[in-house]
């Protein structure tokens, strides 16, 4: 994925490559007013293009980072409030689209009613819990609280096996921890061990007391809940471990899932479940099962109890009354982030009505603002980036011949979406009303539930979405071999067509997200699956060597980058947005070379067509963050921090030397013999 968070919403305007070159006043450069002018580009490029801006623009309080996804997602936010309010007031036909949204935003907004209502639309879960005896009554429950969204040690995904594309497989994979991931419960580094004990000591007996337990009862339920999450990571996989994909794939019979974790029935369990037509699991970690199976035989029932206690509430904890709100938000959003107050109601019931119902907003959000001609743009900006890929193989002087036959046929059988679907979602079986809120939010996560269950034993829909065309960011899916380009990731927040030039948008859409996500198809962990989208090697053994040294020098060089003071990056985690960036940009410039504007030479507001170029990459990452939030992205995020995506690429490129003139002892400059060249 391009972004490390998934922003959603409406835009207003849309960014394209234009025919003629604009030649805006230093105001309206969409560059050149972010620049702070006294930083040296060659000390720190990520400040010198985007320190002006930073500088005025503040994280505000209910923001735990700030940037262009944000401004993006504000301009969505308030297209969506605008459909949001007039679906409230239309009396629109029960079961309509517009009905479902105007109901969902009114049930979310009328806190007076969520405040009244306080636990009682939870109350029959919390009996079913209250009512558990033994194990088989608690795998009953657990069934019955998948099916609703609330998660625990049984952690299931439906999607392609990834050894044959062709086929939808039931996946088990490690799961059930309330803290971000398996290492907040065992760094010994000061600020994870105050989040620890924080959520130790503080949020888990707090919320397992407004749960409506004694204050005692919840501190014994708190500190049992604690002990169980923290065995359960114990045997979980580091972040990095989580990317290779043949050590996470174990396919499994149902009798060798029963041999795994022999004290769970695996068969009447799924069938609880409503999966019926299984006979086989891929298992990502084999080892966390075991452990379940060894949790389960040995800690007593009333500790289950008071897990799922706690995993029902914290699931549906934003959704409740005021005081479980502000504590979940006290501690995920506060202690974790950085966030120094709760986001305005409206726009986070619009995010969770995006969450769950995102493509019928995008259905509407479509029609208005991504005309056809627009799509057609970037499938052709697309395919600009893709010719110049091939070339770029057919010249690799690390590759074979063989690989590189393999290596194009790949490439041009990479599936381009664009913009939006080609086919909506039904949401025609999901009933929403005003009743109450949690309710709304139960029965859709009941709808995607069943929604994904029903793909088992059926053909793959290839044309299907995993995001909406309102989510600033873009995915690479191994399986189907695409990319996936929603319309959002196009926009540049305020500004109009014919304003932004070839050299910008070529960086910022053809670098940073087409070519960063054709990349992905060739990353260290994309490479390992073919043209067919299945897992299967097939590089010689001499290129995949040559592929391995490069991908050794990235993870080296992101290692040593070191933010927090004492946090370093973790390279092999990162391994593969780094590939994907350095690509990325690659291809991004060796297309921009093909263009007028490139071979005209001419400047705008003193800056060449090449260094504009450089600017233009460096604005999909403007921005800041808190250091909670940087604290949070390097132990969990797949992704570098925004300042690196820029800096750590960059410094392997000659072109950017060049354009920037940058020199031996500059701290942007790399001896050449440690510059990392991959595609
Ligand atoms: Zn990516």
């Amino acid at each position: 994925m391009k972004k490390y968070v998934v922003l959603v919403g409406v835009v207003a305007l849309i960014i394209s490559a234009c025919s003629q070159t604009p030649n805006p006043g230093p105001e309206q450069d969409v560059v050149y007013k972010n620049l702070d002018t006294t930083a040296n580009p060659g000390k720190d490029f990520f400040l010198y293009a985007n320190g002006g801006w930073i500088k005025n623009n503040p994280i505000p309080a209910a923001y735990s980072s700030w940037g262009i996804g944000n401004l993006v997602t504000e301009e969505i936010r308030n297209q969506l409030k605008k459909i949001n309010e007039d679906a409230l007031k239309a009396q629109a036909e029960k079961g309509s689209n517009t009905q479902k949204i105007g109901d969902f935003y009114a049930s979310g907004m009328d806190s007076a009613k969520i405040e009244k209502q306080g636990l009682a639309p939870l109350k029959a879960q919390f009996e079913q819990i209250d009512q558990i005896k033994d194990v088989a009554g608690l795998l009953n429950v657990i069934a019955a609280f998948q099916k609703m969204g609330v998660g625990s040690f049984i952690n299931t995904g439906v999607y392609q096996d990834a050894k044959n594309s062709e086929k939808i497989a039931l996946h088990l994979w490690q799961g059930g921890i309330g803290l971000p991931n398996r290492d907040y419960y065992f760094n010994t580094d000061k600020k994870t061990s105050d989040i620890r004990k924080d959520y130790a000591e503080v949020h888990l007996p707090t919320m397992l007391k407004l749960s409506g337990l004694t204050e005692n009862d919840a501190k014994t339920a708190a500190k049992a809940v604690y002990e169980i999450e923290k065995s359960l990571a114990s045997q979980s996989r580091k972040l990095e471990d989580l990317r290779d994909p043949y050590a996470n794939y174990n396919k499994m019979a149902i009798s060798q899932l029963d041999a795994l974790s022999p004290t769970i029935k695996w068969s009447p369990l799924f069938t609880k479940m409503n999966i019926k037509k299984v006979d086989s699991v891929i298992v990502g970690q084999p080892e966390f099962y075991k452990e379940v199976d060894r949790l389960l035989k040995n800690r007593p029932i009333a500790d289950w109890k008071a897990y799922l206690r706690w995993n029902l509430i914290s699931s549906f904890a934003s959704y409740l009354n005021k005081d479980i709100d502000n504590e979940n938000f006290r501690f995920y959003g506060k202690v974790i982030s950085g966030k120094k107050e709760q986001l305005p109601r409206w726009k986070r019931v619009l995010d969770t009505e995006n969450g769950l119902m995102g493509e019928v907003l995008g259905q509407l959000f479509v029609k208005e603002y991504f005309p056809a001609k627009t799509k057609k743009r970037y499938e052709k900006l697309v395919e600009a980036i893709r010719e110049t890929y091939a070339e770029r193989i057919q010249k690799l002087d690390w590759m074979s011949a063989a690989t590189k036959q393999k290596a194009l046929d790949k490439l041009k059988k990479i599936t381009p979406k664009v913009g939006y679907p080609d086919k909506w979602k039904d949401f025609s079986s999901l009933e929403i009303n005003r009743d109450s809120y949690v309710g709304n939010i139960i029965r859709a996560n009941q709808f995607w539930y069943q929604y994904q269950i029903n793909k088992l034993g059926k053909p793959v829909d290839r044309t299907e979405w995993d995001m909406t065309p309102q989510t600033y960011n873009a995915y690479y899916n191994p399986s189907n071999n695409e990319i996936v380009l929603p319309a959002a990731i196009f926009t540049i927040p305020g500004m109009r067509d014919e304003e932004v030039d070839d050299a910008v948008v070529y960086g910022y859409a053809g670098a940073s997200t087409i070519g960063h996500e054709i990349t992905h198809g060739f990353d260290d962990q994309g490479r390992q699956y073919d043209a067919e989208g299945n897992l299967k090697n097939w590089w010689t053994k001499a290129d995949e060597q040559k592929f391995n040294q490069g991908a050794e020098m990235m993870v080296k060089q992101f290692n040593d980058y070191v933010v927090l003071d004492s946090m370093h990056v973790n390279g092999k985690a990162t391994l593969g947005e780094n590939i994907a960036d350095l690509g990325g940009i690659v291809l991004g410039y060796e297309a921009f070379k093909k263009t007028e504007q490139y071979k005209s030479g001419k400047k705008i507001n003193g800056l060449t067509p090449q260094q504009r170029y450089f600017l233009g990459y460096a604005l999909g990452w403007l921005g800041s963050q808190r250091d909670e939030r940087l604290a949070n992205q390097i132990l969990t995020d797949v992704h570098s921090p925004a300042d690196l995506r820029v800096n750590g690429p960059f410094a392997n490129l000659p072109e950017f030397y060049e354009a920037f003139g940058i020199k031996q002892g500059d701290a942007m400059w790399r001896p050449e013999q440690l510059r990392v060249k991959i595609w």
